[in-house]
């Protein structure tokens, strides 16, 4: 796996909704841009500025932000050897497993885990699949699977039994 010549990113300015984010007058813009995490063999010490320029250029050659780099007061750019290093990100990815149909959704470890009749995981590593909106569902489903399995063995039941209740 390479760094891509032509990168898709995306550009966010959160402080066009929440004027703390930078002094008055000023913006603090983020840019993400997805590439490959630490198998991909990349040197990012010697890559990273490097891919930094590029990333400027295709935003000056792609958005109306034509100027941008002599706005540039503070920047930080991290990359996957970053995220493993400070935060212990495992191979630098922060999306977890990969987002292709391979290892999406029933393909990827399910909330109980396999093997185990007790053990349930939740998070963008497992079933359905990493971003927060499928995150905050695999939770409900860990959740419910661990409520049906409560709901065997005591009365204490958070949907299970009002669910069954409600459909008899
Ligand atoms: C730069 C970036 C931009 C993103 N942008 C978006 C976006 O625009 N939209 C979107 O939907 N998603 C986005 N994501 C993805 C989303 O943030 C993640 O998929 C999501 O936060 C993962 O949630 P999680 O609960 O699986 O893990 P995390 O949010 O990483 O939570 C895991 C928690 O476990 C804690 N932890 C780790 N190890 C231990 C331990 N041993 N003991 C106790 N606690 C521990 C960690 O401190 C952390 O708080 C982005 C991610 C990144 C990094």
């Amino acid at each position: 796996m390479t760094l891509s010549a032509d990168p898709s990113f995306y550009i966010h300015n959160p402080s066009v909704t929440d004027d703390s984010l930078a002094p008055e007058g000023k913006s603090t813009i983020y840019v993400l841009v997805p590439i490959p995490n630490l198998k991909g063999n990349i040197d990012w010490e010697k890559e990273k500025g490097k891919f930094r320029d590029l990333i400027l250029a295709k935003i000056e050659e792609k958005t109306e932000l034509k100027d941008i780099r002599q706005y540039i007061e503070v920047e930080k750019v991290i990359t996957p050897l970053d995220w493993q290093n400070e935060f212990s990100v495992y191979k630098g990815g922060v999306f977890n497993l990969s987002h292709a149909l391979d290892q999406m959704l029933y393909l990827r470890p399910h909330n109980r885990l396999e093997g185990y009749s007790n053990l349930y995981i939740v998070g963008g590593g497992t079933h359905p699949g990493s971003g927060l909106p499928t995150i905050v569902e695999s939770g409900r489903i860990s959740a419910r699977l661990i409520d049906e399995e409560f709901c065997k063995t005591r009365k204490s039941c958070l949907w299970t039994k009002k669910e069954k209740t409600r459909r008899s």
